[in-house]
């Protein structure tokens, strides 16, 4: 049952979930979740997702040969100036982002960067609408950046289709996709550069984002999300890994342990929401979790963002080629080399582009999660008391207590408590885990506030 605010009888009938009957220990969460109760909204936006486009875009971007971080800038048929000229332009064919590049100047480091140079992020930005909601910002990044074997070769040819010409494409087309509808916060759509000379224009946007308290709440990188094929020539059309770091950086370690809640952070819970939403809209490419920071010996612009305590999340395609990635274009004994754009599959991309585009509609048309959760363990008692602060968006509907095994890896349950701010459930909170959550009339639920715990 679904209480809404704005009906007094349903509020009355849902105010204190002590009154209703045992919870049912059974209703998933990402499968109970019927085709009803998805915005019907978000569903015809990704059907105007267009693997053309895509490989339009991927093939635009190996065209300026290479996007090496420290390659010509002023070149206007080749190099990273161009490139970012290029996506600049893509974006501002949409009428309604704001776009800008963020430009960073790094000067030699000695490791990765021998000239001083102007790392340069490409940002499009799609205001909220609603004004509780605007200062929230999400956003879904690609670096536009490539590389060969050699890290510091800037002249070779890098095409840079799949790492991570994918990445920037499908950045480009939810721009194009997205910027068509209303979302209550705002999304921001960001290529970045440097990535592959150690995260410099993901890290200096991320560091800038903190220093100036820009409320960032999740970051989708996309990062090698072309090529569904393994080099054994498994087919992975169905999944993207979807990694996510457990803690933020600085943990209160006390209260994990007092919790054991120590895959329940920030990350942990939107990775989990990316999931869930795959799951709500029945998507063709799922997401695969890995409970795990990154794939070990590389990392991604996510970490980045991770470092200055924002939630980010890293989608790769489930099984990479090393043969087509950081690799000079050449043929050795048969064996070809290379990040070329017939690697790329857009299909597979378009479908992991929908995963990033339900999940940004659902987290930007959502209510924020709910704030001060926490469990009342003021006594010892066989059931549950839970409390809460109410979302400050006017569209809030209810809230839903949602509760897993403290084995199990997701949310598995669900209960409906309406307008309440507190509920008691007959089960003991020794046993599971507990967070909260808010949704909204249309159906956009919040990210899950891990339950923390008080004596009130
Ligand atoms: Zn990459």
């Amino acid at each position: 049952m679904r209480c809404v605010a704005s009906s007094v009888l349903l509020v009355a009938a849902c105010a204190s979930a002590s009154e209703l009957p045992p919870a049912a220990p059974s209703a998933a969460i990402d499968v109970q979740t019927a085709a009803a109760d998805r915005p019907a909204a978000v569903d015809s936006m990704l059907d105007t997702v267009d693997p053309a486009q895509l490989r339009a875009s991927i093939e635009l971007l190996v065209g300026f040969g290479t996007r090496h971080t420290l390659s010509a800038a002023d070149d206007p048929a080749r190099g990273i100036g161009a490139a970012r000229e290029a996506i600049a332009a893509h974006f501002r064919r949409s009428p309604r982002l704001r776009v800008a590049f963020d430009t960073h100047r790094v000067e030699p480091d000695g490791r990765r960067v021998d000239q001083p140079t102007d790392v340069v992020n490409v940002v499009a930005t799609l205001p909220g609408t609603m004004p509780e909601a605007a200062a929230r910002h999400y956003y879904v990044i690609g670096h536009y950046d490539s590389r060969v074997t050699d890290l510091m070769n800037r002249t070779a040819d890098a095409p840079g289709a799949n790492d991570d010409g994918s990445g920037t494409a499908l950045v480009m087309e939810l721009a194009r996709v997205m910027s068509q509808h209303d979302y209550d916060a705002t999304i921001v759509f960001m290529a970045t550069a440097g990535e592959e000379q150690g995260l410099l224009g993901a890290r200096a946007h991320a560091q800038a984002a903190r220093e100036r308290g820009v409320d960032v709440r999740a970051v989708l990188s996309n990062d090698i999300v072309g090529d569904p094929t393994g080099p054994g020539g498994a087919r992975h059309d169905g999944a993207v890994r979807v990694f996510s770091i457990a803690l933020p950086p600085e943990p209160d370690l006390d209260r994990m342990r007092t919790l054991a809640a120590t895959h329940d952070g920030p990350s942990r819970q939107l990775a989990r929401y990316v999931h869930e939403i795959g799951r709500l809209h029945a998507l063709p490419v799922q997401a695969k979790l890995v409970f795990r920071r990154d794939r070990f010996l590389r990392g991604g612009d996510h970490t980045a963002f991770n470092e200055e305590g924002f939630a980010a999340v890293r989608f790769s395609e489930v099984e990479e080629n090393y043969d087509r990635q950081h690799q000079d274009v050449r043929t050795e004994g048969g064996r070809s080399f290379g990040d070329l754009a017939e690697h790329v599959d857009e299909g597979y991309l378009a479908g992991v582009a929908r995963l990033n585009a339900a999940s940004l509609a659902h987290l930007a048309n959502a209510p924020s999660a709910p704030g001060n959760a926490r469990i009342v363990a003021a006594a010892l008692s066989h059931d549950t008391t839970m409390r809460w602060d109410a979302s400050p968006e006017p569209d809030v509907a209810g809230y839903e207590v949602v509760w897993r095994d403290t084995t199990a890896p997701q949310w598995t349950d669900t209960k409906d408590v309406g307008a309440a701010l507190q509920a008691t459930l007959p089960m003991s909170k020794d046993n599971v885990f507990f967070g909260v959550r808010a949704y909204d009339a249309e159906g956009y639920r919040s990210p899950v506030r891990f339950m923390d715990v008080g004596t009130g």
